[in-house]
C-alpha cells in the first residue's frame, strides 16, 4: 500500500460510453466533449485526448483557468468557457484563445473593448436562457439585444446554445426549451457555426434537428443521471475508487464507534478502519448508511465518516490489512455513484468531482496502465509562458520538485513540450551532452593533477563564432554564465595564473571541421574565441560540438563542481581520477528524476540520464575526493 486511496479510470469504458452516446445524435452533428471540473473528477486532460481522439470538436469547461490548464498541456482545439466569464478573465480568454460564453451585453461590451486595444479577434457562443431560469439571455427578450450582440467586428460569433433544465426525465419543458431557442435562432441575422443545446441526457432522449453540436457529460462517465435511461443505454462506469484496510479491530456489546457514539455496538463485531473519509471525497451523509466492497463482499459503514477515517463492519469477510475496498466501484452495481447518491438523495455528478481529492488517478486500458496524473497538478496553474514566466515556472518547479515528483512531471511533459514543440521560441538546448573530466597525478611532487577535459553536445548552430571562458574567480565567470555565445566555462582554482599553462584548449571541432581558435587573456579572464569559415553553411541546424581542453587542479581543492547550465536533452558526466582517490559525488538535478544513475570503478564514476531524458539549467555535479 504506497497510497491511501486512489482513482482508476477506464479509458475503455469511456470509448464504450462515448461511442454509444454518439449514436443518437443527428448524423450532421458534432460533439463537444464536457470537461469542467476536471472532467467530473475523471481528469480533464486524459479525458480530453481521448475525446479529441474520438472525434470531439470541442471541449467544456467551467473558466479560463480550467482552459488555460489544458492549453499548457497542448490541447489545441476550441475551449468554450460554459459560464458567464468576469471581467477579470479576459485578458486570460484572449492570450490562450478560449472561447467564451456572452451572457449580457456588458461582457460583450467589455470584451470587445479590450479587443480593439489589442487588435485581435475571438470567437464566442451566445447563451440563451429558455428555461433553464441560470445564465444566458432570457428568451423573452432575446429579440432586442440582436443588434447589440452583432454589432462588434472583433467578436465572432460562432455559436449560440442553449441548455436544459431536465432532460433526464421531463419531456414536455424540454421540448418547450427546443422550441424556444428555435425561435430564437430564427431570428438571428445570420446561422452560427454552432447551433447546440443538448447535454448528455437531451442527446438520449430528444431530438433537435436544427442543432449541429451536442454537449456530452456525465453519460460519457458511465453515469445515469435518471434510472430510466437505463433501457435506451448501456454505459459501464468509468471510475473506480479505492482504498485499502489499515486497521482491524473488534468491538463487543456497548461499545460505540466513532464521534457522537453514533453508532452503538449490539453484537460483538470486527470492524475496519479505512484510512479516507470526507476530505478523501467519501462522503459525510453516507455515514452509518453507505456501504464498500472488501473481497468482493458489501459491507456497512459504521458510524460516523470523520474526515480522514471511516469505519466498516467487517464482520461478514475474511480481510486483513492492506485488502483493497471499493468505495466506488466500475463493475458492483451498488457501488455506482447514482446508487450511492440515491442512498441520501444526493447527486452522483457533485460525488465524482469530489472523489480523490487525496487521490492519485490512474488510467487503464485494455487492463494495462497508460498513466497517472499527480494531485499536485490540479493546483499549479501558471500564469503565463513569457520567458520570465517561464523561468519562475522552472524554478518554482524546481523547489517544488524537491517535495514532490509529481510537479516534475507536469513540468517535464508540459513545459518542455510548450518550450520545444509548441513555439517557435529561438531557445536552443543541448542533447547528447558528454563530458570527462580526467584527473591525472603526472608528478606526485606536484600539488595539483594534470586535468584533461572532454565535451561534447549536439545542440543547433546560431552563430558562425562562439566563446570558451575560464576565469580564476566566480564573480568574473558568472557573467558568461547566460550569455549565449559561451558555450564552454572553466572555473580555474585561486592558485593559478591565468595563462595558456594553466588552461589551453587542445581541440575545438564542429562535426569534424577543427575550428580556428583566438585567445585573449587578461587578469580576469582567458577568452578564446572558436570559429571557422566553413561555420557559415552549418547555420540553423543541430551541429556535433566537442571541445577538449588541458587544464590543472589543486590536490588540496578536495572538491569539483560540473555544473549544467543550459537546458539539456540526456547528459553523461563522468569523472575519472587516480586509483588512490575515493571520491564521493553530490548530484543536484533538476529534470524528470531527482537521482541520475551513478556507476562507480575503481577509477571513474559515470553519471548519466535516462535515454532522452531533459535536465535543467541549475543542475550539476559534486565531486568530492
Ligand atoms: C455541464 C454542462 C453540460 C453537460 O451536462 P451532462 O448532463 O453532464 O451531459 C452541458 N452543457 C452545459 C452548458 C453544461 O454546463
Amino acid at each position: 500500500m504506497i497510497e491511501r486511496s486512489k482513482t482508476e479510470i477506464n479509458l475503455d469504458h469511456f470509448e464504450y460510453n462515448l461511442s454509444n452516446i454518439l449514436k443518437f445524435k443527428n448524423k450532421n452533428s458534432r460533439f463537444l466533449q464536457i470537461v469542467k471540473a476536471d472532467a467530473y473528477g475523471h481528469g480533464a486532460y486524459q479525458i480530453a485526448l481521448k475525446a479529441i481522439e474520438l472525434g470531439a470538436k470541442m471541449l467544456g469547461v467551467a473558466n479560463s483557468e480550467e482552459g488555460i490548464f489544458l492549453r499548457y498541456q497542448g490541447i489545441s482545439i476550441p475551449i468554450l468557457i460554459l459560464s458567464p466569464s468576469l471581467e477579470s478573465e479576459i485578458e486570460d480568454i484572449v492570450n490562450y484563445n478560449l472561447t467564451p460564453t456572452i451572457s449580457d451585453l456588458i461582457f460583450i461590451k467589455k470584451l470587445s473593448h479590450y479587443l480593439e486595444k489589442k487588435d485581435k479577434k475571438i470567437s464566442v457562443h451566445i447563451n440563451i436562457d429558455t428555461g433553464m431560469g441560470r445564465s444566458g439571455f432570457s428568451y423573452s427578450n432575446f429579440k432586442e439585444n440582436i443588434p447589440g450582440i452583432f454589432q462588434f467586428k472583433n467578436v465572432v460569433i460562432e455559436g449560440i446554445f442553449s441548455h436544459f433544465a431536465a432532460s433526464e426525465n421531463d419531456k414536455e419543458f424540454t421540448d418547450l426549451q427546443i422550441l424556444r431557442f428555435k425561435n430564437i435562432v430564427s431570428d438571428l441575422p445570420y446561422l452560427p457555426k454552432y447551433i447546440h443545446i443538448a447535454n448528455s441526457s437531451g442527446i438520449i432522449n430528444m431530438n433537435c434537428d436544427f442543432c449541429n453540436l451536442v454537449r456530452i457529460g456525465i453519460l460519457s462517465f458511465g453515469i445515469y443521471p435518471d434510472k430510466r435511461l437505463k433501457s435506451k443505454i448501456y454505459l459501464k462506469p468509468v471510475m473506480r475508487f479505492i482504498s485499502y484496510v489499515s486497521q482491524i479491530k473488534k468491538a463487543k456489546n456497548g461499545d460505540s464507534i466513532g464521534y457522537n457514539r453514533l453508532y452503538k455496538v449490539k453484537n460483538n463485531l470486527t470492524y475496519a478502519i479505512i484510512p479516507i473519509g470526507y476530505a478523501d471525497g467519501l462522503e459525510y451523509l453516507l455515514s452509518d448508511k453507505g456501504f464498500v466492497m472488501i473481497n468482493q463482499k458489501i459491507c456497512p459503514i459504521i458510524g460516523k465518516i470523520s474526515m480522514d477515517m471511516t469505519a466498516i463492519d467487517v464482520s461478514n469477510v475474511d480481510c486483513k490489512i492492506g485488502d483493497k475496498v471499493d468505495i466506488i466501484s466500475d463493475k458492483n452495481e451498488k457501488l455506482f455513484a447514482e446508487n450511492i447518491t440515491a442512498l441520501y438523495k444526493g447527486n452522483p455528478y457533485e460525488l465524482l468531482c469530489q472523489v480523490g481529492r487525496r487521490a492519485k488517478r490512474y488510467y487503464f486500458s485494455n487492463n494495462k496502465l497508460l498513466s497517472s496524473q499527480p494531485l499536485l497538478r490540479r493546483d499549479f496553474v501558471s500564469k503565463d509562458f513569457n520567458d520570465e514566466g517561464l523561468n519562475k515556472i522552472i524554478s518554482t518547479a524546481i523547489s517544488q520538485r524537491l517535495k514532490s515528483d509529481e510537479i516534475s512531471s507536469v513540468i517535464y511533459a508540459n513545459v518542455l513540450r510548450k518550450l520545444f514543440y509548441d513555439s517557435d521560441n529561438q531557445i536552443s538546448y543541448r542533447s547528447q551532452f558528454h563530458h570527462t573530466i580526467e584527473f591525472i597525478d603526472e608528478n606526485p611532487e606536484n600539488d595539483f593533477y594534470v586535468v584533461k577535459t572532454k565535451l561534447s553536445f549536439r545542440k543547433k548552430l546560431i552563430n558562425e563564432n562562439f566563446m570558451i571562458v575560464c576565469a580564476n574567480n566566480n564573480q568574473s565567470l558568472q557573467r558568461y554564465f547566460l550569455d549565449p555565445k559561451v558555450e564552454y566555462r572553466w572555473l580555474l582554482h585561486n592558485n593559478f595564473v591565468l595563462d595558456k599553462d594553466s588552461f589551453s584548449i587542445e581541440r575545438v571541432a564542429i562535426n569534424n571541421i577543427e575550428l580556428i581558435k583566438k585567445y585573449q587573456i587578461d587578469d580576469k579572464l582567458i577568452k578564446i574565441n572558436c570559429t571557422h569559415p566553413k561555420l557559415k553553411m552549418l547555420r540553423g541546424s543541430v551541429q556535433e560540438y566537442s571541445i577538449s581542453t588541458l587544464t590543472k587542479y589543486p590536490k588540496n581543492s578536495h572538491q569539483l563542481s560540473v555544473y549544467i547550465n543550459e537546458i539539456t536533452k540526456s547528459f553523461q558526466i563522468e569523472f575519472i581520477y587516480p586509483e588512490n582517490l575515493t571520491p564521493e559525488i553530490v548530484p543536484i538535478f533538476a529534470g524528470k528524476t531527482k537521482f541520475p544513475k551513478i556507476n562507480k570503478t575503481k577509477n571513474k564514476i559515470s553519471v548519466s540520464s535516462q535515454i532522452d531524458e531533459w535536465i535543467f539549467p541549475n543542475s550539476g555535479i559534486v565531486f568530492s575526493y
